[in-house]
């Protein structure tokens, strides 16, 4: 016989109160005073403040805990948790599990003590491959990509082809590249791995993130802070790749080539904007046929699509309820 499936509540800010015990990437009433970050993106941070104020203890990866810090967070009461361990919270067990999204992400799994188990995504690309999944009772999504047209044909190949423009465009200049926080964290490391040992150039937040990184083991080759006399020097030999946010990304000039990181590029993989300004449809969300996956492979009873992070969650439910059989699906 089928279990009783645990309560979960999802607020109007995205959090996930599972068993009224734990809230997870938002703030709500938890028993055990106890708040899960899966990463730093901004909407996983919400009501952060109000969580750290009401004295929970925020649970996140030692990686994730650091960055916070980088964004101005002062956590006082932390647990620090890897992906493949767990904690025991009274009668719930919370384990995380790797995610191939920005670095320090994970998958949550809330196990109850009569084994019935609920699973949050959180944000995830190559399902199957590097993001293993779980089966659970119950699964919360973001159907970030929600959409059936929101398919990108070239997600397998874009880290190639973004290592091979960016060693074409060394030729001729420095190279800028401009994403969200934590993606760009990600790109260096690809730059890396394809073999181009260009110096980057840092804006101060995205310097800080690595120095962080660096201070718990992960390598990323030689880097100067922008504005720093080093930085300077390195300008001048035009052979450099700068990276900062999206925000402020500046058009291409005859001296360095601009790459723009965007993950709402569905036609084309790299799209020529101006003269030597791209926009790399890079992006660290599985689309539509990567959330059908997961959702297929989890298999879970009761479903749960979180609206504040979504686009398309309607129709991403529709189409699971037409095509995978679940029997309940919530859109909160
Ligand atoms: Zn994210």
């Amino acid at each position: 016989m089928l279990g009783k499936l645990p309560d979960v509540v999802v607020g109007s800010d995205g959090g996930i109160t599972v068993a009224g015990s734990v809230v997870i990437d938002g703030h709500g009433p938890a028993s055990q005073r106890v708040r899960v970050v899966t990463h730093i993106h901004s909407d996983h941070t919400v009501n952060l403040y109000e969580s750290i104020r009401n004295s929970y203890r925020i649970v996140a990866t030692q990686l994730t805990l650091s960055w916070l810090q980088v964004f101005g967070y002062s956590v006082v009461n932390s647990i620090s948790l890897e992906a493949g361990d767990s904690i025991k919270f009274e009668d719930l067990r919370l384990r995380f599990l790797r995610s191939v999204h920005i670095p320090g992400t994970v998958q949550v799994l809330v196990e109850t003590d009569d084994g019935t188990r609920v699973l949050y995504s959180s944000d995830f690309k190559k399902p199957g491959e590097g993001t293993p999944i779980e089966e659970a009772d119950v699964l919360v999504i973001d159907a970030v990509y929600g959409r059936p047209n929101y398919v990108r044909e070239f997600d397998d190949y874009i880290e190639h082809l973004l290592v091979d423009l960016v060693k074409q465009l060394l030729t001729v200049g420095g190279v800028r590249i401009y994403g969200y926080y934590g993606k760009v964290n990600e790109v260096m490391s690809i730059l890396r791995q394809g073999g181009i040992d260009a110096p980057f150039v840092l804006a101060p937040k995205v310097y800080m993130m690595t120095k962080k990184a660096e201070s718990l083991g992960i390598r990323v080759g030689d880097y100067v802070l922008a504005g720093s006399r080093e930085s300077q020097e390195v300008i001048r030999s035009g052979w450099y790749v700068y990276l900062d946010h999206s925000s402020r990304a500046t058009p291409g000039s005859r001296d360095a080539s601009t790459l723009i990181l965007s993950g709402w590029e569905f036609r084309s993989p790299i799209r020529r904007i101006s003269g030597r300004t791209w926009h790399v449809a890079f992006s660290d969300h599985s689309d539509f046929r990567g959330l059908v996956k997961y959702v297929s492979s989890v298999r879970p009873r009761r479903l749960y699509v979180v609206k504040a992070r979504s686009s398309g969650a309607e129709e991403f439910a529709s189409y699971v309820a037409k095509n995978l059989g679940i029997q309940e699906i919530r859109v909160v």
